[in-house]
């Protein structure tokens, strides 16, 4: 089985061939970064745009790296929401030409299951599962208790992880997006600005992240005016430090209470080393087994999507050429 998975949510133009679910054939990626940094952060036009330029040409890339011919294809894949509804139309019209080009079935994938499934291209998912859900536009915990069986147990009250993070980059100068930058500079620190984290009530599995950041904005609000320079590493610190063990300890406690055997983390954020680390240590501690995809498959790609669309292919999900790009599409599940 292989599947031609296409990805345009937002600003990366991706495709990518997967054999069974579990391999990677090829797997391109164009990323618009460098034109969208100028704009400091995503201009919906702007990645539509740059989506219509590239989409073909990364197509065919994807074909040639894995030297294959559109009739050795099972089924054509496309993100279908959520996402910018210009730049989802632009894949999914390629997807749904390719689809009807070469009478091949068409595979609706919504894009936060892609990110989970990009650890199914790591290792075989163990369920029940729970998966920590850190991107640009979503933070969640996700209870899987199967394949395609999807429960938001928590999720954000207010700002996404990633926005969290972008924000901040862009309070202390730093290009978009800012995530690796600040990465990078709270490693660099000893010790942190102490901001306060956000538990919400005591059994919540829900997050809040905005009161952190007008914390970092207001710090730095309050140093301008007494005229004191801020130390950049110690504020990237101080809001790693938590943004991780809030995140870390939500999870960990979900894992005990669902008694799941495998805890995976995915989207972008999951790049976050400080994260990574901390996850790491905490499950290797608690016995479960944790996995998180490498780093190219954290951010957006359409491997992920290709892997999650293989199992909804053997659970018989089709799409239509009535298919249409659905921007706040909620996360069901597909069984
Ligand atoms: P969504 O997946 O919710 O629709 P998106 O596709 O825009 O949103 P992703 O591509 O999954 O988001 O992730 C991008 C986000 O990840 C950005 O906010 C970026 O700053 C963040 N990010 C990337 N690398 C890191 C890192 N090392 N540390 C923290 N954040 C990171
Ligand atoms: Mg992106
Ligand atoms: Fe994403």
């Amino acid at each position: 089985q292989y599947i031609l998975a296409i990805e345009t949510s937002c600003d990366e133009t991706a495709a990518a061939i997967i054999r069974n679910g579990t391999e990677i054939v090829s797997n391109v990626v164009a990323s618009q970064i460098e034109s969208q940094k100028r704009f400091g952060g995503v201009v919906p036009e702007v990645a539509s745009r740059h989506h219509v330029e590239q989409i073909t040409i990364i197509i065919e890339e994807t074909l040639e790296k894995a030297e294959m011919k559109p009739s050795e294809l099972t089924a054509v894949a496309v993100t279908e929401g959520p996402g910018l509804v210009g730049a989802l139309l632009i894949g999914i019209n390629a997807a749904k030409a390719f689809a009807f080009a070469h009478s091949l079935p068409l595979i609706p994938v919504h894009h936060i299951a892609g990110h989970i499934y990009a650890n199914a291209l790591v290792a075989p998912m163990q369920f029940p599962l729970l998966a920590l859900v850190v991107s640009g536009g979503h933070t969640e915990l996700v209870l899987m208790r199967e394949h395609g069986s999807f429960e938001v147990i928590g999720e954000t009250r207010d700002d996404a992880a990633g926005e969290a993070y972008d924000k901040v980059a862009r309070v202390l100068n730093m290009p978009y997006p800012g995530g690796p930058h600040i990465d990078r500079l709270a490693h660099e620190a000893q010790v942190g600005v102490d901001f306060p984290r956000a538990w919400l009530e005591e059994n919540s599995y829900d997050f809040s992240f905005s009161g952190l950041k007008s914390a970092v904005i207001n710090y730095k609000h309050n140093m301008d005016q007494r005229g004191e320079e801020i130390d950049p590493k110690k504020v990237a610190k101080g809001f790693q430090d938590s943004v991780v063990e809030v995140l870390t300890t939500k999870t960990l406690r979900a894992a005990r209470e669902f008694q799941v055997n495998q805890v995976i983390a995915a989207g972008g954020v999951s790049a976050n080393k400080g994260l990574r680390t901390s996850l790491e240590q905490a499950f290797e501690k608690e016995c479960i087994s944790f996995t998180v995809p490498p780093l190219k498959l954290c951010t957006d790609n359409a491997a992920m999507i290709g892997a999650a669309a293989s199992y909804m292919y053997n659970a018989g999900v089709r799409g239509d050429l009535a298919m249409n790009g659905i921007p706040g599409k909620e996360l069901k599940s597909w069984i």
